[in-house]
């Protein structure tokens, strides 16, 4: 285990883990360990720094469990795209999210707000470090839907052929449940997946 030397956030590890662990239900915080886990492990292979890689996938998932109207709050205090209102904590609890982790754990790094921000969507530009937290949250080993093998096999041969997987099997999931995607979603799509651009 790390132990954190406040480059990322004015807390030792131990501190996050009391506040997550308030923050979050038992089994929400038990993936953001293993998502940490994974993402440090990711982060070895692709020479990003791991405490860096420790705090964005412990904080990736810290607003998950905020009330609706935390996040509406936050959407018109900082005059956010009106098109999010149309969307729920799916999408809200990282494109808004990450605003909670810079206002209540005071992290300041902008690569790491940005891999919590991009975590569910992923983005046109991911740095490592944001593809780390994307493909750590998809593959931590907690996970076990049909094709997760061959997604952590993938990933751990090629971090972006991990991102361009996950993306297609994302969006072909979200089409087949009939559910609203969000147009960042089909950006990430078009820039990670379809080659022809
Ligand atoms: P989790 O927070 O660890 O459960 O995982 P994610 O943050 O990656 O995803 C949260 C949920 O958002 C999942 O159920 C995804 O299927 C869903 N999701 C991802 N992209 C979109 C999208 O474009 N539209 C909608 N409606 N849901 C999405
Ligand atoms: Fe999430
Ligand atoms: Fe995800
Ligand atoms: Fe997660």
């Amino acid at each position: 285990e790390l132990t954190y030397t406040n480059k990322y956030i004015p807390l030792s590890r131990e501190e996050l883990i009391e506040k997550l662990n308030n923050a979050l239900t038992q089994s929400r915080f038990e993936h953001v360990l293993r998502v940490e886990q994974m993402a440090i492990e990711l982060a070895k292979k692709n020479e990003v720094d791991a405490e860096k890689a420790s705090v964005a996938g412990l904080c990736h998932d810290y607003a998950k469990q905020r009330p609706d109207d935390d996040f509406i709050q936050l959407i018109k205090k900082y005059r956010l795209d009106d098109l999010l209102l149309q969307y729920g904590n799916a999408i809200w609890h990282g494109e808004v999210g990450y605003l909670m982790v810079q206002n209540e754990l005071g992290v300041t790094d902008i690569d790491i707000l940005n891999s919590i921000k991009h975590h569910t969507t992923g983005a046109t530009y991911m740095s490592k470090l944001e593809q780390i937290v994307y493909m750590a949250d998809y593959i931590e080993m907690g996970r076990d839907f049909p094709g997760v093998e061959e997604a952590r096999e993938i990933t751990f041969n090629n971090l972006a052929d991990g991102v361009a997987y996950q993306t297609k099997h994302t969006l072909q999931y979200l089409i087949s449940a009939n559910k609203p995607i969000y147009p960042k979603t089909i950006d990430t799509y078009n820039e990670w997946v379809n080659g022809s651009n």
